[in-house]
């Protein structure tokens, strides 16, 4: 991907601060919701972050439109450290950066009308549409989301749910932003509308050049949309890589595990495929697993996995070895069935 990395982010971290009692609230602990995660985004690229309900992902969006501030780390937009602006500038950025919500029901205010939902932004960025454009401007934006401009002037419940997650879409786009943080845009969508939603967004991302994350819980969702994808878990990310290296050659357990709950259509397929099951539950991220965070889940595990950190990285073994060398958190990560040449001691 030789493309100018528009998003630099660097070990970004947020820690939620656990509370006990209701009237005197004390600081009983910290919540780790997301714990050092690194990634680029490319100019026109999609990275899909999948992971389990609870793994982080929102707060990673979150962070990333300044709706929350990290606790460490840093987010660069264009080289341009953007991870503790206030005013102006960040005014300027915000405007570069929009988000996209998971869910067109409570998202969208049920009392204005979607010519006022979608045209909401300008009141903030009036320099981007001049008051007696506005209108204008909003039904251009519904004909581009593939709704009726004359739509304007309805309110969000005479739509179905598809048609709002595309309000959403248009309001979104309203500042004509560069990149759009879409978290699990289709998820509480019917699966038929689920497709046609992510079409819309793989047009919208050509015609106007946009850069996604695109978030979602489901790694046969972002398969279609994204370019790179990464696996997260208890907020760090497991595995990172391109569409071919996540999907056929898998290194990470977590991964090889959620794929092997994906369903096969093809039957043929289906029997050379082994079922892994995860035994338990994801623990909680106020109290992480030592060393590797999968580890009590997973059946690989050895000594070395509870006290070291596997760090986010290409496996010694397996550099320059083919569609396989990509970044795994993982001490013994390996395709399944192969074996790694030597024993990773370090
Ligand atoms: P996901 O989007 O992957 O489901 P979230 O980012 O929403 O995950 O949450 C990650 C973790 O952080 C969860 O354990 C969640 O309970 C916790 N969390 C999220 N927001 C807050 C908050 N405002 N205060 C305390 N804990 C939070
Ligand atoms: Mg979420």
């Amino acid at each position: 991907m030789p493309a100018e990395a528009i998003l630099e982010v660097r070990d970004l971290a947020k820690l939620y601060p656990l509370t006990q009692g209701i009237v005197f609230k004390r600081q009983v602990g910290s919540v780790r919701a997301v714990d050092t995660v690194s990634f680029d985004l490319a100019r026109g690229e999609t990275l899909g972050i999948v992971g389990e309900s609870g793994c982080g992902k929102s707060t990673v969006a979150k962070t990333l439109v300044h709706l929350e501030e990290p606790t460490a780390g840093t987010i660069r937009y264009k080289g341009e450290d953007i991870t503790r602006l206030s005013g102006k500038a960040l005014k300027a950025v915000r405007r570069n950066i929009q988000m996209v919500f998971q869910d067109p029901y409570t998202s969208l205010n049920p009392r204005m009308t979607v010519g006022d939902i979608i045209g909401e932004p300008y009141e903030i960025h009036p320099e981007v549409a001049p008051k007696g454009d506005r209108r204008r401007k909003v039904q251009d934006l519904l004909d581009v989301v593939g709704l009726n401009p004359e739509y304007i002037n309805r309110y969000p419940h005479q739509f179905s749910g598809g048609q709002r997650q595309r309000i959403g879409i248009a309001r979104g786009l309203a500042l004509n932003p560069e990149i759009i943080i879409c978290d699990e845009p289709v998820s509480a969508l019917d699966v038929s509308v689920q497709a046609q939603v992510i079409n819309l967004m793989e047009k919208l991302q050509q015609e106007f050049d946009l850069s996604y994350v695109f978030i979602a819980h489901d790694l046969s969702v972002v398969r279609h949309i994204s370019d790179r994808v990464a696996v997260m878990y208890l907020g760090r990310f497991a595995e990172i890589g391109t569409d071919t290296q996540i999907y056929e050659h898998p290194t990470h357990p977590y991964t090889q595990a959620l794929l092997s709950a994906v369903p096969v259509p093809d039957p043929t397929a289906r029997d050379h495929r082994e079922r892994i099951l995860l035994a338990g539950d994801v623990p909680s991220p106020a109290n992480p697993p030592s060393g590797c965070r999968f580890r009590t889940r997973c059946w690989k595990a050895q000594p070395k996995c509870a006290a070291e950190v596997p760090l986010l990285a290409v496996p010694e073994w397996l550099r320059g070895e083919g569609p396989s060398a990509h970044p795994s958190a993982c001490h013994f990560a390996a395709e399944r069935g192969v074996v790694p040449a030597e024993e990773p001691e370090s």
